[in-house]
């Protein structure tokens, strides 16, 4: 398979992809209009091609891309599921998108409305009392949530920097108490992949804000000791964050404000119905317990009883965190997808997910290595540790050679804690079908290993590109064509 070609290299002198009519007005030049030093010297060199050129271009580029609607997409702590496209139908009525955050809010009572019953639907399925929309991914929800913990602390006369994090914690929390200037302080995981609750006990203090966890946590594990955590922060004055973005392990099972969470967020575009990989919008919305639901960011939207409104008159907030009231077409698909399933569907949702991945486990356990030997939720953690030491295949090898199965790579060396790991997440939307064809891969690559190990080691082959050099990729990318002329 060759790459397909830079659109620059595939121009033609005087090639163009439109006909329009003769020009009928004065021709202004950009000499009339602009001074000399604004007017460049020379002619941009842009591509000149053909209709059906840029059509091809674009389409034989979209079709290198794997996404979940084209293949299996295990991606672990992503929740990489299909998304019914009911929501996206929903989202796209023009009564949604055709109205402006500054309309009189008599004219979009329905849209308002719809807010208002999507932050109650959240306060219902996280246990918390009130629910801001507007953080715009679950990162943006962490840095709320951990400003409305200091605003509470503050509000008390206390100015507490100190958080406690696990070390099996998604990144983006140690970075989102970063970026605030709080101290982060990790707590080991114990033997069962929980929280050390020793370890704990002696590092919550009087100085401790809070502890950031995820449960179940990025190993997939439920934290079995919630309770007893819970009591330990408290006891200190501390807050416990809920990190909810794989909140599709627990809907209509678990609530994290039953367990003792203060502040929770959500990402819609994982559990509730948007797609998600291409950085596109996102939304984090962040609820919060009684206590703490005068700091939550403003408007707030409310309901008088009568007519539904943005409130801002709520003195104690720590402010917007963004423009209106977030991203709004997100925020629809998500209602959409809660209406659509229900309160039996959302559990059905953690039921399958749940299944699909113990199944999954179940079926690579005797060929791969389990760090721990639990039921897992709704993603767990694998080791090749025998295949390592028999064929020197490492985790990267298979994660490669799965794209020559037309599958998406699990998460990989994540978490932290985890030699070699791969963090699969088969999500519930796969049937079992795609499920056995993922363990036959799986298993295939273990058999190729010791038969073929060249092969594994140098995947994918399938592709334009083999391994790439992700750090430079990362550090020195390459964005912007430099012509021939200008070399
Ligand atoms: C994805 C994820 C996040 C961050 O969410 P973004 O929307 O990407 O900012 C945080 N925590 C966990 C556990 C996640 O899986």
């Amino acid at each position: 398979m060759k790459p397909v070609p830079l659109i620059f290299e595939m121009s033609s002198p005087g090639r163009r992809a439109y006909s329009l009519p003769r020009l009928d007005v004065p021709e202004v030049k950009p000499e009339d209009v602009l001074p000399a030093d604004a007017i460049r010297q020379r002619e941009p060199a842009l591509p000149e091609v053909s209709e059906i050129d840029v059509v091809r271009h674009f389409t034989s580029l979209a079709r290198e891309n794997h996404g979940v609607d084209v293949g299996f997409y295990p991606l672990g702590s992503c929740t990489m599921k299909y998304n019914p496209k009911v929501c996206e139908a929903v989202s796209r009525m023009v009564g949604f998108t055709s109205i402006h955050p500054l309309q009189p809010e008599e004219t979009v009572q329905g849209a308002l409305r719809l807010m208002y019953e999507l932050q109650q639907y959240l306060c219902e399925i996280g246990g918390v009392s009130a629910v801001s929309l507007q953080p715009a991914a679950g990162a943006h929800g962490e840095v709320t949530g951990l400003r409305i913990i200091q605003a509470y602390h503050r509000s008390r006369g206390e100015e507490r920097t100190k958080v406690i994090i696990p070390d099996s914690a998604h990144g983006t929390n140690p970075a989102s108490a970063g970026m605030l200037g709080m101290k982060v302080v990790e707590v080991k995981s114990d033997s069962r992949g929980g929280v050390d609750v020793d370890e704990l006990s002696r590092l919550v203090d009087e100085q401790t804000a809070g502890l950031m966890l995820t449960n179940p946590n990025t190993l997939g594990l439920f934290d079995e000791n919630i309770s007893q955590i819970a009591e330990i922060v408290h006891s200190k004055g501390g807050l416990l964050y809920y990190d909810g973005a794989n909140a599709n392990a627990i809907l209509g099972i678990v609530r994290p404000g039953d367990s003792g969470f203060d502040v929770v967020h959500f990402n819609l575009h994982k559990t509730f119905g948007t797609p998600h990989g291409g950085g596109g919008p996102g939304s984090g919305p962040v609820g919060v317990v009684e206590k703490l639901v005068r700091f939550l960011p403003v408007p707030t939207v409310a309901y008088d009883g009568e007519k539904y409104y943005l409130d801002y008159d709520r003195p104690d907030s720590i402010g917007p965190v963004k423009s209106f009231y977030g991203n709004f077409l997100v925020l629809v698909k998500a209602y959409a997808y809660i209406r659509a399933l229900g309160p039996d569907g959302l559990k059905a949702v953690s039921e399958n997910a749940v299944l699909n991945a113990n199944y999954v486990m179940k079926k690579l356990s005797g060929t791969y290595e389990l760090p721990f030997q639990r039921y897992c939720k709704h993603e767990f953690v694998i080791q090749p540790l025998r295949i390592r030491k028999e064929t020197g295949v490492r985790t990267l090898d298979i994660a490669k050679r799965l794209i020559d199965y037309g599958i998406h790579p699990p998460t990989i060396y994540f978490p932290l804690i985890v030699e070699e790991a791969l963090m699969v997440e088969p999500t519930e939307t796969e049937s079992l079908e795609t499920l056995d064809q993922f363990v036959e891969a799986m298993l295939a690559i273990a058999r190729e290993a010791e038969t073929d190990s060249q092969t594994v080691k140098s995947a994918p082959h399938s592709t334009p590109v083999g391994r790439l050099d992700e750090v430079a990729a990362a550090r020195r990318p390459v964005l912007r064509y430099v012509p021939q002329s200008d070399r």
